[in-house]
């Protein structure tokens, strides 16, 4: 096989020298390189990045796409696929800081209202004890205060391990989404209906005795297909969306066109969360559907509910390890499983 280009070099060092890209960001350096666009020139970039990852798979790296859920946006960055996460992290953070993000990451994938967030007062109580099998507990872990966790968690921030959204909470970064495909699915995090993936930051059928949830970039996809009721796939209950005249799609859409979406003008809360919707195309082949989307973060970061109760109520769970090996973003078709909502607790 033929060695990679410095085509190829250019964009994996871009990746890994400026952190998760936007997608949008690295199809031009990818243009850039390449001096072919990405639209009329989808094989072409596809084959670049199997001719990567093959050349990264010697070293356990992977370069692979993810969406961000709290802001729709689809990101590539490298992930170390080493299934173990002392070698994902253990080069920049201590024992006690690992088990502190497993701890916080546990607890925003288990909140059954699909917010994607915890306060930063619940990321502070979280006990590092329960983040242990044994029932020696290491020192290190002992003495792991306060002010250690609020440094701990600046510095997940900073790099991306976790997000802090706008309305003061704190949420999955953009790293972890990458990083942490196959634990959702092997922890049975709760999939968004339409996608399929894990829908950490979704929105709920408003029954409450049904259990679909589904992301809210893919609601807009779903529901501004005019020919779609809106209604829950599930249990065929009213969704309350309203669908504006710019997002409203006819069902046969213009493959090679990039829809622009205008910052989503509708925002209504419900009991259990924002109603905000923002991107369409989500059953499509991933290589299209990337391409749309597109709305204001702080917008989207700002309709997330503030009631914090719930998270509390699940009980802790022994994080399995964080292995990651998928190569591809891309959602199936619709959702076949169902899980219930009690059934969001982490298996042990
Ligand atoms: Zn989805
Ligand atoms: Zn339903």
């Amino acid at each position: 096989m033929p060695p990679l280009s410095w085509r190829h070099h250019t964009l994996i060092q871009a990746v890994l020298s400026r952190g998760p890209l936007k997608e949008n960001d690295f199809h031009s350096i990818f243009s850039d390189v390449t001096g072919k666009t990405l639209d009329s020139h989808k094989r072409l970039f596809n084959e670049y990045l199997k001719e990567i990852n093959r050349e990264l798979a010697y070293v356990q790296f992977e370069l692979r796409a993810c969406r961000n859920q709290y802001d729709g946006f689809v990101y590539y960055g490298v992930i170390n696929t080493v299934a173990d996460e002392q070698s994902k992290l253990g080069t920049k953070y201590s024992v006690p800081q690992i088990a502190f993000y497993k701890g916080i990451i546990e607890a925003i994938v288990q909140d059954t209202t699909a917010r994607g967030t915890i306060s930063n007062i619940e990321a502070l109580n979280i006990r590092l004890e329960n983040q242990v099998g044994s029932s020696e507990i290491p020192p290190a872990l002992k003495n792991f205060s306060m002010s250690h966790k609020e440094k701990a968690i600046h510095e997940f921030i900073q790099d991306q391990w976790l997000c802090a959204t706008s309305d003061g909470n704190i949420g999955l970064g953009v790293r972890s989404f990458l990083d942490l495909r196959s634990w959702f699915h092997n922890n049975e995090v709760p999939k968004c209906d339409v996608c399929n993936e894990a829908g950490i930051k979704a929105d709920l059928c408003p029954n409450e005795n049904c259990t679909v949830r589904i992301h809210e970039y893919c609601l807009k996809a779903k529901f501004s297909l005019t020919r779609n009721e809106k209604v829950c796939p599930g249990c065929g209950t009213q969704w309350p969306y309203v669908v504006t005249k710019a997002e409203a799609v006819e069902e046969e859409e213009d493959d090679t066109e990039v829809h622009q979406q205008p910052p989503e003008p509708l925002r209504r809360k419900t009991s259990r969360g924002s109603r905000q919707v923002q991107e369409e195309g989500l059953n499509e082949p991933s290589s299209r559907r990337l391409k749309r989307s597109r709305n204001n973060e702080d917008q989207e970061l700002a309709g997330q509910s503030q009631s914090q109760s719930s998270t509390q109520t699940f009980r802790k769970a022994k994080l399995e390890k964080l292995t990651a090996v998928e190569v591809d973003n891309g959602g199936p078709g619709p959702s076949t499983r169902r899980a219930t909502r009690t059934s969001t607790r982490l298996h042990r």
